[in-house]
């Protein structure tokens, strides 16, 4: 009554009997919440929804209740934009090579596969073909690639297939390989190997407009992969694998020093590149905790597709449960 009060000169009374304040109706704050579902029916947006108030009605508090409840919307939760996601940490990584390494798969048009694993330290890759994503299929190829660079003490995955099948977690468990599962539907946990893939499929599918085979496709992304110097790393990977300049088109004179490029420097680089990152996505960090239940995107809020939080893991990887 007292913010009534105040605006008193303003008020009026229809024919209907109802109140209103200038051409606007004067909504008791027993129906205001009432009001603000109304206004928000189709789930649009926040300033659309503010924007269908402020022209019928008037209560105290509006734009506050209409932000509470699109926030607290799960249909608009579960199909709108994400929020900003957390701020990527540099992690200091191995300073040997063939230490930790990152697994991915792809799909081929021709309904094959492609499998690649990816040095941390180095930044080089191995790209290997499969014709299903099963277990012993990809089990021999990760063998060829161990026996090429030598035994690796963690693996990093998403969870998708074959990554989560029970023979794939055996083997791994079998040669002493520990197995990071990365967070559900986050492929941006696994960037480094998830950037490196489209790269791949991007060259692949210029091959395939030329009319050439697919292993050229393949063996021209790894030579051109381990030539040029890595943006984070600064050094080709080529160089270090081998230890030696790989020679390519472009004879650079600056490639000894390019390459001269000591760990500490390569983590400067590489904090460098993750704080720009972070200033491009407009990273935020997140208020989940342990316990709090988040929507699913893409999926209905009323179905089982709830995930509950139950680990975090750094700011970039947390684990949940369906
Ligand atoms: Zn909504």
């Amino acid at each position: 009554m007292e913010s009534l009060n105040q605006v008193r000169h303003e008020l009026s009374v229809n024919p209907h009997w109802c109140l209103l304040r200038g051409h606007r109706l004067v909504i008791p704050s027993s129906l205001t919440d009432q009001v603000v579902q109304l206004a928000h029916n189709g789930h649009q947006g926040m300033v659309k929804t503010k924007s269908n108030l402020q022209t019928k009605v008037g209560f105290p508090l509006m734009d506050e209740k209409v932000e509470e409840l699109v926030h607290s919307c799960e249909w608009c939760q579960a199909s709108g934009e994400p929020s900003n996601p957390a701020p990527a940490e540099t992690e200091f990584g191995p300073h040997k090579p063939w230490v930790s390494a990152s697994l991915d798969s792809g799909s081929l048009h021709n309904g094959r596969h492609t499998m690649m694993m990816i040095d941390y330290h180095l930044k080089y890759s191995e790209v290997e073909i499969i014709s299903t994503l099963t277990a012993d299929r990809v089990i021999p190829k990760i063998e060829k690639i161990l026996a090429i660079h030598g035994l690796i003490s963690e693996i990093k995955t998403d969870n998708g297939p074959p990554f989560q099948s029970n023979e794939l977690v055996c083997y791994f468990e079998s040669i002493g390989i520990k197995h990071r599962k990365l967070t559900l539907w986050w492929p941006q946990a696994n960037g480094e190997v998830e950037h490196m893939m489209q790269t791949l499929n991007k060259v692949i599918r210029i091959t395939s407009t030329c009319a050439r085979p697919l292993v050229y496709a393949i063996y021209s992304f790894q030579r051109r992969n381990r030539q040029t110097p890595d943006s984070t790393t600064g050094r080709a990977p080529g160089y270090v694998s081998l230890g030696r300049a790989v020679a390519d088109s472009i004879r650079h004179h600056c490639q000894w020093q390019l390459e001269n490029i000591d760990d500490f420097q390569v983590h400067q680089r590489r904090t460098c590149v993750i704080r720009r990152a972070n200033r491009r996505c407009c990273a935020k960090a997140s208020n989940l905790n342990v316990g709090d239940t988040v929507p699913l995107k893409d999926q209905f809020p009323d179905s089982k597709f709830q995930l509950l939080l139950t680990r975090v893991l750094g700011l970039l990887c947390v684990v949940v449960s369906l």
